[in-house]
């Protein structure tokens, strides 16, 4: 089985229109690391799209936000005001739904799907010395995660832990092969909002057959997506940092 890896949609439904496009017919199954929805515009069209094609998603904090799960007190002034604006424009099925999305670490095969950390669904995965923190705890030698908009994949070799940066921005695939003997956990990037200074929206394929994870990127119509956050009058900011990338 190959997998699409989804992460931090964040209702931009151009940049997964591009994703699905350019993943075409290297997949057959689709998994998300959570935050469907919040930010953008388009939060109904990315949730009726989950529903009948996701295999497997964790919630995201935003999920939760946006359903009454989580204190808005921990958002930002603009986070929050697109939480409130994505729970009055989604539809009562899909409120549901994302009501329900299970807490992650979620197990696929011999690997797992998780929102922040392992130990913690809240929390941004950003240091390396966070990652090897994690080493005892994790319960399978790789995890997808999402949270942090930042494409790429912490490998824990023994006491070592090394950071598997993105494609450049002249490239849009970078493999990584997996050793038998380390632990991965692997962030396939934003499709949504990119926060790593690229505006490609940003996923993963991963084949566990052939222990091997390729990152990539596809340019999307930013454009129309930062028009419909504007005219659904969200915070100018969340339309502006689709150009910047972070
Ligand atoms: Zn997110």
């Amino acid at each position: 089985m190959r997998y699409l890896i989804l992460s931090d949609i964040h209702s931009n439904w151009e940049a997964l229109a591009a994703v699905l496009a350019d993943a075409r017919d290297a997949y057959e199954s689709i998994l998300c690391c959570g935050d469907l929805v919040g930010y953008g515009a388009d939060p109904n069209p990315v949730v009726d799209w989950a529903r009948s094609n996701v295999a497997a998603v964790v919630r995201g904090n935003h999920d939760k936000a946006c359903v009454g799960l989580d204190n808005l007190e921990w958002f930002n002034p603009v986070a929050r005001e697109a939480a409130l604006w994505t729970e009055r424009n989604l539809t009562v099925e899909n409120l549901s739904y994302l009501r329900h999305l299970p807490q992650g670490p979620v197990p696929v095969e011999a690997f797992q799907i998780l929102h922040g950390s392992p130990l913690d669904e809240d929390e941004y995965l950003l240091s390396a010395l966070a990652a090897s923190e994690l080493a005892e705890y994790l319960e399978a030698p790789v995890s997808f995660f999402g949270h942090t908009h930042i494409q790429g994949a912490f490998v824990l070799n023994g006491h070592a832990v090394g950071w598997f940066d993105k494609p450049d921005p002249g490239i849009d695939r970078l493999a990584l092969q997996l050793e038998d003997d380390a632990l991965y956990l692997i962030n396939p990037g934003s499709v949504g909002q990119p926060r790593d200074n690229d505006p490609r929206a940003a996923y993963a394929i991963y084949q566990p057959g052939a222990r091997r994870v390729e990152f990539r990127r596809v340019r999307y119509p930013l454009e129309i997506a930062q028009a419909k956050i504007r005219r659904a009058g969200l915070p100018d900011l969340l339309a502006d940092r689709l150009s910047w990338g972070s």
